[in-house]
């Protein structure tokens, strides 16, 4: 049987995260798993082949190699060649993948290959959150933010774990009536790392970490919406006993202008003219993402009508196009007139010119919504 391709197995592009990686895999794994499809051979099947794709993807170094070789890098004697892995090797994946919440006892160790066996705990994530103006969006910003994390901390020495000497994991031995079981599960003195601490100066915590403010720079681009996470590796917390840090999560959290409406990439800005410049025409000074310009009114114009200025909105995050500044024309009708203003427009009451007469080019309020979205 041919072998499937493992990005396919995953559903994730080759350009995927190793989180994007890491999530493919959860939801396969709760999809598949034995626990909730008993007695279903083509689950049970799916659960090994997503488990072994992720056993080569979600491993940096063997990822790399699988990008260069394809399957070949694991053919013949290669770990996973054969037959495929046995459930004891995907259920010790777990407690990495499931954060030690899936089955209890999920162990760290297990896939360390060779070497030193035992396999570094990653630190947590930090989140936080950025406010932006919709300048800073406009333009892509760089932003310094203090934050708290954990690093390892300076003169603390480790040895070797004297329980799991090292490996990181423990076996059990249960008598069943199928006979002996060995399970893996992470060793309790060091939670699978292999070390303990030999030494460490006073106020470090028992993990060999300390809490210390950090500013980070970070860089957003411009584009970005309200609500988007962006993620700045190896930011986070450190693990513990020397293991890689975690990421830093930041929330974009988008502050209202004062004038301008964003609506995606589009800008909205609603512009009130005396009666006169509609009547008669004119030039109307707006504000604009970057400063102000000059737009010009045309004789006769109706309240309602939409300006469109090309290329005044927002980049898109992506990196292509830039929205529009849909400038909105309302009348402004006075609230209290004189008595002479009054004389004046009475005049202009009767005037056959001031009835309303809604030809083509009037267009009512479905057709400007129209004209919006539909192009
Ligand atoms: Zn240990």
């Amino acid at each position: 049987m041919a072998k499937r391709d493992f990005y396919d197995i995953l559903g994730v592009g080759k350009s995927a995260s190793q989180d994007e990686i890491k999530k493919a895999y959860r939801k396969l794994a709760i999809k598949y798993h034995p626990d909730k499809n008993p007695d279903d051979a083509e689950a049970e099947a799916k659960f090994k082949e997503a488990a072994e794709a992720y056993e080569v993807l979600g491993n940096p170094e063997k990822r790399q190699k699988y990008d260069q070789f394809g399957h070949q890098a694991f053919g013949a004697g290669g770990g996973f060649g054969g037959g495929g892995m046995n459930m004891d090797d995907i259920f010790s994946h777990f407690g990495d993948i499931f954060g030690g919440a899936f089955g209890g006892g999920g162990g760290f160790g297990g896939f360390g290959g060779g070497g030193g066996g035992s396999r570094h705990q990653r630190g947590s994530n930090l989140r936080v959150r950025v406010k932006l103006t919709l300048e800073d969006i406009a333009h892509g910003v760089e932003k310094k933010i203090k934050i708290r994390r954990a690093t390892a901390a300076d003169g603390v020495s480790y040895k070797t774990c004297s329980t799991c000497h090292g490996s990181g994991q423990v076996q059990r031995v249960q008598n069943t009536i199928l006979g002996q079981m060995r399970t893996a599960s992470a060793c309790p003195t060091c939670h699978g790392t292999g070390k303990t601490i030999d030494k460490k100066p006073a106020g470090v915590g028992a993990d060999g970490l300390e809490r210390k403010e950090e500013t980070v720079s970070i860089k957003i681009p411009a584009g970005v919406v309200d609500g988007m996470q962006l993620r700045v590796s190896g930011k986070g917390n450190a693990g513990p006993m020397g293991g890689p840090a975690g990421d830093l999560m930041v929330l974009i959290e988008e502050e209202e202008h004062p004038t301008l409406k964003r609506d995606g990439n589009n800008l909205h800005f609603d512009m009130y003219i005396t009666f006169p410049t509609a009547a008669m025409g004119g030039s109307v000074e707006i504000p604009t993402i970057t400063g102000k310009a000059r737009v010009k009114v045309d004789a006769g114009t109706q309240s309602g009508k939409v300006l469109r200025l090309k290329g005044k909105g927002l980049p898109s995050v992506e990196g292509y196009g830039t929205g529009d500044l849909l400038v909105h024309l309302n009348v402004w009708t006075p609230k209290n007139l004189s008595s002479e203003e009054k004389k004046i427009l009475e005049q202009l009451q009767n005037s056959d010119n001031f009835q309303p007469h809604p030809g083509k080019n009037e267009k009512g309020f479905f057709e400007r919504v129209k004209d919006m979205f539909g192009q």
